[in-house]
């Protein structure tokens, strides 16, 4: 296993329960990577993938730099012009419709499949079962919502809709400067994502895996394995995942495996939050695109995407543009680190994740590129994978989430 994200681990953990030897190999820490950073939001709910903007205003708010939801380095377009045409034509109403379907199996068993990680690595304190919300400014962007809903109750997806004053029922430390909310109480959320991968790369161990520490870009062909060389000497495998995130490309390149793979940069900070105020589950404030979600550390405030080069220097504009609606919304006090995190998703323009065999390289494996659910779909990714490595029946037809969808 080449990665020891949300995503990697959960896959070495099923691979690992089902007897087979494995070794887990990053050059930080589990969790350490992009899998540190998210809003810890297990969306078994998730129906539409976030989507281009379709509207003018909005789009020319993100040109002008206006927008809390959205930033770019203008060096950067050109290099991922062709994938954000891409992304565009995925963000057709009837694309989105279809994206939600094919992705429909996975997000269902989201929520239970890290259930069953989570009692078997002691980790429940980090589960909290209460959902989440959604808050809409106006009936406008609560309107926008519509098709959203309407495919949930055809699906049977539970969501309840409030007004102010049943969401402050919920959420009394919310200032009163929203006119809807939804509830999806289905989902659920996790108070230190860090600490989930720990804890699932600890029950890794003690089912006798291996954590390694080495660099993914020294895999090569061996015959008859693959070859990855570690501080403690070549380690050999007859079969390699690669689930290293936004950095999967850069040991899939020299194998002349090419795939769209872009990034959307996110921020996180926390903060203090000011008297006795709290919040008991992640709030999204869906006119400014941001979330304020309850962890160990702090109240995390997470950003909207940015399109700019994985390794650029940081650029946390969007924290600026969000904060005065943060603090409008909830009473945030001191920050609590010197900067922002700064983390990257890793997405494929059609906002569904690769989990499949590799195109043309005997016993290489993907799986990567899970965009906004990297948290939500790492242990159902495990199942996945896992089934399909030891020749089992896939709980699900893996074909929508092969790479031969961008090789053909
Ligand atoms: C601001 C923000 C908010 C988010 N909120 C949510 C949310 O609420 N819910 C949700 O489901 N998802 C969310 N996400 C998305 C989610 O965090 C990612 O999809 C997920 O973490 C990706 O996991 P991964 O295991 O694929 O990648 P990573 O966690 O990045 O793991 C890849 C690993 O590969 C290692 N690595 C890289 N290169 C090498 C190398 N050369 N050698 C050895 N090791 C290497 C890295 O150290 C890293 O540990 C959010 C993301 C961001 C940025």
């Amino acid at each position: 296993m080449l990665g020891a994200g949300i995503v990697g681990t959960s896959i070495a953990l099923h691979l690992a329960k089902r007897g087979v030897a494995v070794a887990l190999l990053d050059r930080r820490g589990p969790g350490e990577g992009t899998s540190y950073g998210n809003a810890g939001i297990i969306e078994g709910n998730t129906l539409f993938p976030a989507a281009f903007p379709a509207d003018v205003a909005t789009l020319l708010r993100i040109a002008l730099k206006r927008s809390p939801q959205a930033n770019y380095h203008l060096s950067h377009l050109p290099r991922v012009a062709a994938w954000l045409a891409a992304f565009r034509a995925a963000s057709q109403p009837a694309r989105l419709v279809e994206t939600a379907q094919l992705m429909r199996p996975l997000f269902a068993r989201a929520v239970v499949e890290h259930e069953a990680l989570v009692a078997e690595a002691a980790a429940e304190r980090y589960l909290h079962r209460n959902g989440w919300l959604k808050v809409y400014r106006s009936e406008a962007s609560f309107a926008a919502q519509a098709a959203e809903l309407e495919l949930a109750a055809r699906l049977g997806i539970t969501n309840v809709t409030l007004d102010r004053d049943a969401a402050h029922a919920l959420e009394p430390a919310l200032a009163g400067v929203f006119r809807r909310a939804v509830h999806w109480t289905g989902a659920v959320s996790v108070s230190n994502p860090l600490a989930l991968t720990r804890a699932y790369a600890a029950r890794f161990a003690a089912l006798r895996g291996l954590l390694i520490d080495g660099d993914a870009r020294t895999l090569h062909r061996a015959d008859p394995y693959w070859r990855v060389e570690t501080a403690s000497g070549p380690l050999d495998a007859a079969d390699v995942v690669v689930a290293l995130g936004p950095w999967s490309g850069d040991v899939l390149a020299p194998l002349g495996i090419k795939l769209p793979l872009a990034v959307k940069r996110g921020y996180h900070r926390h903060f203090r939050p000011r008297g006795n105020a709290g919040l008991s589950r992640p709030v999204l404030d869906a006119d400014n695109g941001y979330c304020l979600a309850p962890m160990e550390q702090g109240i995390r405030i997470t950003t909207g995407v940015e399109f700019a080069a994985r390794d650029a220097a940081p650029t946390p504009v969007q924290l600026g543009r969000l904060m005065p609606a943060a603090r409008e919304l909830f009473a945030l006090g001191e920050p609590v680190e010197a900067q922002p995190w700064l983390g990257a998703r890793p997405c494929f323009p059609d906002s569904r994740p690769v989990i499949s065999r590799a195109p043309r390289q005997r016993g290489l494996w993907l799986a990567c590129g899970h965009a906004h659910w990297g948290l939500t779909l790492g242990p159902v990714t495990g199942r996945l994978i896992a089934e399909m490595m030891t020749g089992a029946t896939p709980f699900c037809d893996p074909m929508p989430y092969s790479a031969e969808r961008f090789t053909h």
